[in-house]
């Protein structure tokens, strides 16, 4: 069958349907969304799902903050109930990176970020499970927490849906055509859809689907894992999201009485579709214990459950959010690695400015386009933590 449409998304996790929402809730007549599978089947559906705005670069840090608005107020911004728990987010930095941390606070509060360095004092009455040690220094963030990673998509794909786009799951994007270097039409196995725009959100597949279109990008899908235990509430009854720069982990509760942990750990060039997304022992064991270090209590906790999903890494952890030179009418937005829910509602957001108005204008996104590591301008600081999810 042929069908006719504005634009074809290609890719159903959080960052496609949040595209879809953002272009047919700018008065997009007729996307259409394309996913291999079923809605959150990639990275989205693996998340920890942490919110927060600590990132050493102002491009992260803007979408992040933009983002945090959205996640606050779904119901009323976009439609529906994502989970939004507010729990405050606390980083904990040895002494030997204070500037690091300077750093990064003084850039995210340049943003309009919430945040700013605490006391020891302060610290320890905010969050008391926490143990501290020697000249480390704390970073605490009052309106982050986390929300759920599937029910976003499932959202905005619901939202998106009642505006007038549809949604195909089970449908594979098998290419882009292009005509006199423009995009002409993208078809699946059954049909054509004929379009002068389409993007490409294709999570870890993305390297392997733009190699089909002859474009090349240095884009790594990287296996990581967490898993979640489950407290002793006497011993432990609650403790705020953060992220342990000394011990390397980052953890968040999860609802009554679970604690979810990762450590950002990864394993090169994972395919997939053949990854294996169970936990490991030697990971667990590992984690666990350094977990400990942060949170004594947790060390009587009971193993829950476990599990690995799949980061979508650029050479400099950003992603790329860009239209494709040479290409008239083709989008990439990709490479999000362990930052992509948090910044999701802005994402869609700046793709559609991008698509609809010629350039984006909420966030200047010009540090992630996808020439830039041709170009050698890459988004390197000496302040990342890259533990963090
Ligand atoms: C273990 C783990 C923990 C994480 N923790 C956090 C966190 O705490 N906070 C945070 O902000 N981020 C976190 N992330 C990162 C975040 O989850 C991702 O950056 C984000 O989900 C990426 O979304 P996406 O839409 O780009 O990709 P995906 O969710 O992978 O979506 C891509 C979709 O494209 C589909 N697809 C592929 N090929 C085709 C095709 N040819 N045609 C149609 N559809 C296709 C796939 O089936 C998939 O559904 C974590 C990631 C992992 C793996």
């Amino acid at each position: 069958m042929t069908i006719t449409t504005d634009a074809v998304v290609i890719g159903g996790g959080v960052m496609g349907t949040s595209i879809l929402y953002n272009l047919v809730s700018r008065g997009m007549q007729n996307p259409v969304l394309l996913e291999r599978t079923t809605l959150g089947a990639g990275s989205t559906g693996r998340s920890s799902g942490a919110i927060r705005m600590h990132y050493s670069t102002e491009v992260n840090a803007a979408l992040a903050w933009e983002s945090l608005n959205t996640y606050e107020n779904f119901d009323e911004v976009v439609g529906g109930d994502v989970g939004f728990v507010k729990t405050g987010y606390m980083v904990f930095v040895p002494g030997d990176a204070v500037d690091g941390l300077r750093h990064n606070i003084a850039l995210q509060r340049g943003v309009g970020i919430d945040t700013q360095i605490i006391s020891r004092e302060d610290a320890h009455e905010l969050a008391p499970a926490f143990a501290q040690y020697d000249d480390e220094v704390f970073a605490w963030e009052p309106r982050s927490g986390h929300a759920d990673p599937s029910g976003t998509g499932t959202a905005y794909a619901t939202r998106a849906r009642e505006l007038g786009a549809t949604v195909l799951l089970e449908t594979p994007a098998t290419s882009v055509e292009i005509e006199n270097d423009r995009v002409v039409a993208v078809t699946t196995a059954k049909d054509r859809y004929i379009t002068d725009t389409a993007v490409v959100a294709t999570g870890p597949w993305s390297k392997r689907f733009m190699a089909g279109i002859g474009i090349d990008l240095p884009l790594e899908a990287t296996r990581h894992e967490v898993f979640l235990l489950k407290r002793n509430l006497e011993e432990l009854p609650f403790h705020p999201g953060g992220a342990d720069m000394g011990n390397m982990t980052y953890f968040r509760p999860e609802g009554a009485d679970l604690t979810l942990v990762g450590n950002g750990n990864r394993e090169e060039n994972a395919d997939p579709d053949t990854y294996n997304p169970r936990p490991s022992m030697g990971y667990l064991e590992d984690v666990w214990l350094r977990l400990s270090k942060r949170l004594p209590g947790i060390a009587g906790a009971e193993y829950f459950t476990g599990y690995a999903g799949l980061y979508t890494s650029t050479p400099d952890l950003h992603p790329v959010i860009d239209k494709v030179d040479g290409i008239e009418g083709l989008y990439i937005c990709t490479g999000f690695s362990g930052h992509g829910f948090k910044l999701a509602p802005a994402v869609g957001n700046v793709m559609a400015e991008l698509m609809l108005d010629g350039a984006a204008s909420t966030v200047n996104i010009r540090a992630l386009k996808m020439d830039r590591f041709k170009r050698g301008e890459m988004n390197t600081t000496s302040y990342d933590f890259k533990v963090i999810a």
